[in-house]
């Protein structure tokens, strides 16, 4: 019985979402400071609120869709003390009683906890639902959302997830959806580089790629990173090798999760030498032409690499 749901981000993902949302006959105030994805939200029957808190006065869900988590708990507390009168009001100030908050922001695992700790002592319950399937996925409703919450607030919140998702897990408790996530895009980072690395060695070699394709598609090699996102053009034609690392999953973007996974793994003083090697790889990935290709470009890297 949900009547209203504010949504806070209205970008890339959040645009969509809030508009898949609104199409499944859901009411939907949003807020975003960016003038272009306020209009996209207002194109789609999106109602337009001056402020993030003028968003949730009435609704009986928010959902935030930012850029980190530092963004995520100013909207929630408010920038006490930033000097910034406008954002002086948090959202946890502005809701009605019974309020659910669900973030579906990626963000630190720990910072997610805090979040959730602060909202729950403020009196309402707190959801971690980030996502995968990216701006395709958020236009098509198929996201898939990884869940961090206690049973109820899963029960709450997994209704409107189904229609901005195609599956929806469970993972556990507060920060366990961005636990799930984070953890997934390690090993796919993994993958993904060490698919460039035999790929490049292949070619070395003098081995066909569409041979080497179709033994490692098919035996112990096989993977996302092989057999969706093959890093050469040619045995997977829709993988983004054949139109010059174009569009798919941005270098920014995975530099932006493994710096997540690097504090994880800090924090919980785990050694990973390959996770922490492809932190690095991606960094300076991202830091270069990388940063708006898809992440399976890295070979590119790798061949330039292995030529010196
Ligand atoms: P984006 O930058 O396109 O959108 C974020 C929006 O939040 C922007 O429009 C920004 O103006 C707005 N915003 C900032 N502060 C705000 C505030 N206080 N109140 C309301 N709006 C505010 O980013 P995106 O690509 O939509 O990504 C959002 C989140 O989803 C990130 O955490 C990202 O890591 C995650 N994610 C993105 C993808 C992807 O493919 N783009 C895939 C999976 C997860």
């Amino acid at each position: 019985n949900v009547r209203r749901v504010a949504f806070l981000g209205l970008g890339n993902m959040g645009g969509p979402m809030a508009r898949n949302l609104v199409a499944a006959g859901v009411r939907v105030s949003g807020f975003d400071p960016v003038p272009e994805a306020v209009e996209a939200a207002r194109g789609a029957g999106v109602e337009i609120a001056e402020s993030g808190p003028d968003a949730v006065r009435q609704a009986d869900v928010v959902i935030t869709m930012l850029p980190h988590g530092r963004l995520v708990r100013s909207a929630y507390v408010g920038a006490e003390g930033s000097g910034a009168e406008e954002n002086a009001e948090g959202l946890l100030d502005a809701v009605r009683p019974g309020t659910l908050f669900v973030d579906c922001s990626t963000i630190d695992i720990a910072e997610a906890q805090d979040i959730a700790r602060l909202t729950e002592a403020a009196g309402f319950a707190a959801v971690d639902a980030p996502v995968s399937g990216g701006v395709v996925g958020a236009e098509a409703g198929t996201l898939a959302f990884m869940v961090g919450a206690a049973d109820e607030a899963f029960a709450r919140a997994e209704p409107l997830l189904r229609i901005m998702g195609a599956r929806i897990v469970h993972c556990g408790g507060h920060g366990m959806g961005q636990a799930a996530k984070i953890c997934n895009n390690l090993m796919l980072a993994i993958t993904q580089i060490g698919a460039a690395e035999a790929f490049v060695l292949g070619e070395r070699l003098g081995l066909d790629p569409q041979v080497q394709y179709d033994v490692m598609s098919q035996s112990t090699g096989q993977s996302w990173a092989v057999n969706v996102n093959c890093p050469v053009p040619g045995p997977v034609p829709a993988s983004p090798a054949n139109r010059g690392f174009e569009g798919g999953f941005m270098g920014a973007l995975m530099a932006k999760d493994l710096g997540l996974a690097l504090s994880a793994l800090n924090r919980e003083g785990v050694d990973a030498v390959l996770g922490r090697t492809c932190q690095r790889l991606y960094a300076a990935f991202a830091a270069g032409e990388g940063a708006d290709q898809d992440f399976s470009g890295i070979i590119e890297t790798v061949r330039a690499d292995a030529a010196s």
